[in-house]
Order: C-alpha cells, then structure tokens, then sequence
C-alpha cells in the first residue's frame, strides 16, 4: 500500500510518499511560496538529484495536484498513476480536548477540525486547507488525521490545569494540550525497542529540541506531562521563543514600551529565546560556533538553553518518581553533543553516568551515550513523524478494510 503524507503550512506543502510494505520513502518533496509570485515545487527521488519546478501556484487544491503530477511524472515520477496512491495522512496541529488518536477524516472530523481553529489560528486552518486540496484531486481516497497534541491528552488533570478560575478551562478550554506528541510517541517507541524493554513498563523523558522544543515525562508509554502549554510558547527556552517566563511580563512591558499586544506575542513568539539572548542566531550551530570564539552573551544563551533543559528533566524525573532512561531527539538534540554534554554532565544526582566518547559518535540510528553500567541511559533517537504518521495511516486504512468487509 501507498500512502501520501502532507504537513499543509498556509503558504507551504511538505510531503512524502511510503512504500507501507517495506516503509520506504518513495519520494518526497515541499510546496513553497503558495498564493505567492513563483512557487516552487522541489522534489526528490532516491539517489537522483533534486527538481525544482518554479510556476504560478495559487492555492492549495493546485498545489496537491502539481504533486501528484510529479509523482505520476514520466521521468521524476515513482507511480504510473494516482490510483496508486491507496490513502493520504496529514499532520494536524491541534486536536484540543476532541482527538486522542488518529482518525479517518468525515464530516464530523472536519467540523471538529475546524472549531478548533481558534486554538491553533497559524496551523489548523493550512491544514484544512491541504485536507479539502486532497479531497478535490482524489476524491475517493481515504484521508487520515494524525494530531501533534494526541499523544499528550492521556495527561492527568495536576498536569494539563492552570492554576486559574476553572470557568475559563469550562468556557474557553484553556489548559495544558502540549505540541510534538507525534515525534515524543515515535521517540519512546524506538526507545523501548533500543532497550529491549516493554515500553508500559519504562518511565522516560523526551526532548524533543528542535526550532521549538518540549520535554515530556512519558510514564509507562503514555504522556504524562510535556512543557509546551495552550500553545507552543510554554516551556523550554527555544530559537526564538521565550518559554516560561511570569505572565506579570506581559503587561508591564506593553506598559513600558507603549506596546501592544500583538507586539509583545510576536517578541515573545519570534524575537526572544537563544536569538534574543545571544543576539547572534536562533540557530544552534551558529550560537555555539560563537561561543567558541569567545562571544560572552551567545556562552549566556547556550547556558541558559541548556539549563532550562536539565530543570525540566529533572522535574519530570520527581513527577514520575524515578526514571530509566532520558531520550534527545529532532535537530539540535539529535545533532549537538556539546548541548547534550552540558546537560547530562551534571544529571550525576539521577545516577546518569555519561560517555563523552558515545556522545561524539554521529549516526542516524538510536544510540546510547552513557556508560553500559549507567543506571539511567541517555539515548539519541532520531526522529521520524512521517513515518509514525504513515504507520497511523496504514492502520487506520487496515480497520476500515475490514469493518467495511464485514459488513458487506
Ligand atoms: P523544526 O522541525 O522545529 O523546524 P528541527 O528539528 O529540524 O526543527 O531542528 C532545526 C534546528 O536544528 C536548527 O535551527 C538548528 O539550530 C539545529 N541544528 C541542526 N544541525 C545542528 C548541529 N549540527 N548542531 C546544532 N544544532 C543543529
């Protein structure tokens, strides 16, 4: 089985398409520049160098149909035609309080999708957008859903409530929904199996550290606490958004900047976290090159990065009563040992025992890079959302299959 799987930004289009028998990627590829003057579709086939395709692409219904185009292409294409294509996954941001897994999309789903837009107002819309695109080029096509925030709904009330008036949690639903479930779910997967231990019987931490980054205390598989919060701007320090700060920051500054509102969401979203501190970059590589050259204020934010990090696992270690291994992962956890020094050699207390020479080793698969006596592991696990998201997608299918035969 085929299946497609679209990440829908509201002015991009990222996709992949699997092979479910073997899991290999076909092809991939990215929509850039939707609605703009020249998008352009870039597309890639193992081993063979890149396309780019630049043209007047308006909207998402003809984005999904240049990518199909592509994908049936005499040349660059993989499949002799869409039939090929059995069914098609999206990323979703925000599920809210109404999706705990995955799930085929239909009416209601959509109707659900879209009252949550309000929620996630940057993302869900896109998505929807890349879900009505499918349907008007595959019409008969099964279509999934797989949401970022699923994975963290098994959250108990103490981790997911604010401490305010309940009535705005009843009114509004304003809680905890944490982000990068996907990656946080495929992570302790690929743990479990790196450990050779069942994963309902692991209490791990994950961070994933990439642009935006979150930990997560997962308890015997299930999400138990994550650092992002309502939104993706709790939490960790990050390239370039605040993470936890007191909420008192809001309206003094907007009072003593003559600012507004928007303003200060946008500083904090987009001009704050390692950017703002070091002054430099919001990138890992470019902060920590830095550094070494002796910059004063990008050795803050890298201290400061780091250090936001170790408090969280240590506090998901004390919410979980123990735990047996701490899991990096997604582009600078996967890629940077000196961050990944810095805050595991000084998790002692926690019994981790780190290698140095472990954590210098560069490979894409799951790696340990403490001691093999170390009664804590470390672990590098690269990620894959795609990929859990194609697999969500098989099953789902494989269900439908079946409940559809049945009841014939
Ligand atoms: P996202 O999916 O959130 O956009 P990624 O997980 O792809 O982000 O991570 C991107 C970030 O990874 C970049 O901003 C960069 O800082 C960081 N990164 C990539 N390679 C390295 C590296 N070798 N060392 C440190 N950081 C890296």
């Amino acid at each position: 089985m085929n299946i497609l799987v679209i990440n829908a930004g509201s002015s991009s289009l990222k996709y992949q398409l699997y092979n479910m028998t073997t899991e290999d990627v076909l092809a991939k590829g990215r929509v850039e520049r939707i609605g703009m003057d020249s998008s352009i579709l870039t597309h890639e086939v193992d081993h063979q160098p890149e396309v780019r395709e630049v043209s007047e692409i308006l909207d998402h219904t003809t984005a999904i149909k240049k990518v199909l185009d592509m994908l049936t292409h005499k040349k660059f294409g993989v499949l002799k035609n869409i039939q090929d294509i059995q069914a098609v996954g999206h990323r979703v941001v925000h599920g809210g309080e109404s999706f705990s897994e995955s799930v085929v999309v239909d009416q209601k789903v959509k109707f659900e999708i879209r009252q949550l837009f309000d929620l996630a107002p940057l993302h869900n819309p896109a998505h929807m957008m890349g879900i009505v695109a499918v349907e008007s080029n595959l019409p008969e096509v099964t279509q999934t859903v797989v949401f970022d925030t699923a994975f963290h709904q098994t959250m108990p009330s103490v981790s997911y409530l604010y401490a305010i008036p309940t009535v705005l949690y009843r009114k509004h639903k304003i809680r905890r929904y944490g982000f990068h479930g996907t990656s946080h779910d495929y992570v302790s997967q690929r743990a479990a199996e790196f450990l050779g231990r069942p994963l309902e019987e692991l209490k791990l931490v994950s961070c994933h550290i990439g642009n935006g980054a979150s930990c997560c205390a997962i308890l015997h598989g299930k999400s138990y606490d994550t650092s992002m919060g309502m939104t993706p701007l709790e939490g960790l320090m990050m390239g370039t958004r605040s993470g936890d700060l007191d909420p008192a920051v809001v309206p003094f500054t907007i009072n003593k900047e003559d600012l507004t509102l928007n303003e200060v969401n946008s500083m904090l979203n987009k001009h704050s976290g390692l950017l703002a501190v070091s002054g430099i970059s919001s990138d890992m590589r470019e902060v920590v090159e830095a550094m070494r050259e002796g910059n004063e204020k990008a050795r803050l934010a890298f201290e400061m990065y780091a250090y936001r990090i170790r408090k969280y696992i240590g506090a998901y270690i004390a919410s979980m009563d123990g735990v047996d291994a701490i899991v990096f992962t997604a582009g600078v956890g996967e890629n940077s040992d000196v961050l990944r020094k810095e805050i595991c050699e000084k998790l002692t207390f926690f019994g981790v025992k780190f290698d140095d020479g472990r954590n210098a080793v560069r490979s894409s698969e799951p790696r340990r890079i403490t001691t093999d006596d170390s009664p804590v592991q470390v672990l590098v696990v690269p990620t894959n959302e795609e990929l859990l998201i194609a697999r969500d997608t098989y099953k789902l299918v494989l269900n439908k299959l079946a409940a559809d035969s049945s009841e014939l």
